[in-house]
């Protein structure tokens, strides 16, 4: 899951890490009371969307007066924000940050993430932060550093020192370092992220540190132990379907075709993608019903992809083994009477009650095509969505 800027920028401020002044503003009349309330100005304006790169898109934007400030705003909210991140359709900004803006003699860039190679979380680091850090990483990773932590020791003061002299940073600046370091190591435990990042890590006008922007990714599996995490979610900023999908805990990710498949099991669910791009066609999602997935469950999944206004066809192929093939029809059948369809379904159903479950279906009025296999069934499923686009 992940926060605005806004939001991990509190959580930095509670684990002791420094970040400038500021307050989250929905509207034009927030975002100057926001610049009065930090008194002096200059102000920088951020978009609030879960994006990078905004700064080189015209997300953050620098105001000398409150007055200012909300002029700047009034460009911000409310623009569709085309990032590298967002793809071509971008992100509609709702919210901005508006916060002191200060003075940067040096930007860095710090990060600790999960390197699933090596099984240890990494602190990664850059002298050469900022915008351009994608960049740098191109043309000249050797100016980014990584350094393993180990898991019982966990972030060490010599580590961060030694962290800290590869970027070049003068005595007293490692003196802030190490705890910086420490503190970001305790809140990304304690948390459970999968990634924190501060770039740029700035060097302001009295030769402090302070996190110029803070971003923080968390681990979906262990959002159970942090509820107050979770209530940070913005579902704006995610994708409708996989909000929903979400709430019938499943494996969903919405892709760009249009032939929803329904599967049950992670590695032929990826195995069906691949044979329906095979035959020409391509899916509108990855989705694994699981293992165990009651009618409920099914029904849900169904109703995503009979929502799903690009979704021509129907592929429902499901080798059943924990999973009962006709749990799968029954869940099918129960959307399908709430839920219109208008999309032909192609149907493979194999194993554990797979007659029990072919007989729900057959008796059921749906406009669906049996399979042999699966392979006839990503060929007729790929034949029908092309005739579905004519
Ligand atoms: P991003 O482009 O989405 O990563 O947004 P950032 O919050 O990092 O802002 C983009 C850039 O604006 C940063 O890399 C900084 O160079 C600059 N910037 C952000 N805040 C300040 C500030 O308070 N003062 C100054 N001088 N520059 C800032
Ligand atoms: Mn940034």
């Amino acid at each position: 899951m992940k926060i605005h800027e806004y939001q991990a920028a509190a959580l930095f401020a509670a684990y002791g890490v420094r970040v400038p002044e500021g307050q989250m503003a929905k509207t034009v009349a927030e975002a100057e009371a926001a610049a009065r309330a930090l008194g002096e100005g200059p102000f920088v304006i951020k978009a609030q969307v879960h994006s990078g790169g905004r700064g080189k898109a015209g997300g953050v934007k620098f105001a000398n007066t409150p007055g200012e400030a909300a002029e700047k705003a009034k460009e911000i909210l409310g623009m569709t924000l085309v990032t590298k991140q967002t793809g071509p359709q971008g992100r509609v900004v709702q919210k901005v940050l508006v916060s002191r803006a200060m003075e940067i003699a040096r930007e860095y860039y710090l990060s600790l993430t999960v390197d699933g190679a090596r099984e240890r979380v990494v602190l990664i680091a850059s002298p050469a932060g900022g915008m351009e850090i994608e960049e740098t990483a191109k043309t000249s990773p050797e100016k980014i550093y990584t350094m393993e932590i180990d898991p019982y020791l966990g972030m060490t003061g010599y580590q961060a020192r030694e962290m800290g002299k590869k970027l070049g940073l003068s005595a007293a600046e490692i003196k802030q370092f190490i705890p910086l370091c420490k503190n970001l190591y305790r809140l990304f435990t304690e948390k459970d992220c999968s990634l924190v990042e501060i770039n740029p890590l700035a060097i302001d006008g009295a030769g402090d540190l302070v996190a110029a922007d803070a971003k923080i990714n968390f681990d979906d599996n262990a959002l159970f132990r942090h509820v107050e995490i979770g209530e940070m979610r913005d579902t704006n900023e995610e994708e409708p379907r996989e909000t929903e999908a979400a709430k019938y805990d499943l494996n969903y990710i919405g892709l760009d075709g249009d032939i929803g498949c329904m599967v049950n099991g992670a590695g032929l669910a990826m195995a069906t993608m691949d044979i329906i791009q095979a035959f020409g066609g391509s899916p509108a999602n990855f989705l694994d019903v699981g293992g165990s997935a009651t009618a409920e469950k099914v029904a849900g999944a169904f109703s995503i992809l009979l929502a799903d206004s690009k979704v021509k066809c129907i592929f429902i192929n499901i080798f059943g083994g924990i999973m009962r093939c006709d749990v799968i029809a029954e869940g099918v059948v129960e959307a399908a009477r709430k839920l219109a369809v208008k999309v032909p379904l192609v149907v493979r159903l194999e194993g554990t009650n797979a007659e029990a479950g072919k007989k729900i279906l057959g008796g059921s009025g749906l406009n669906i095509t049996a399979a042999a296999d699966m392979a006839d069934g990503a060929e007729k499923a790929c034949r029908l969505a092309k005739e579905a686009r004519g």
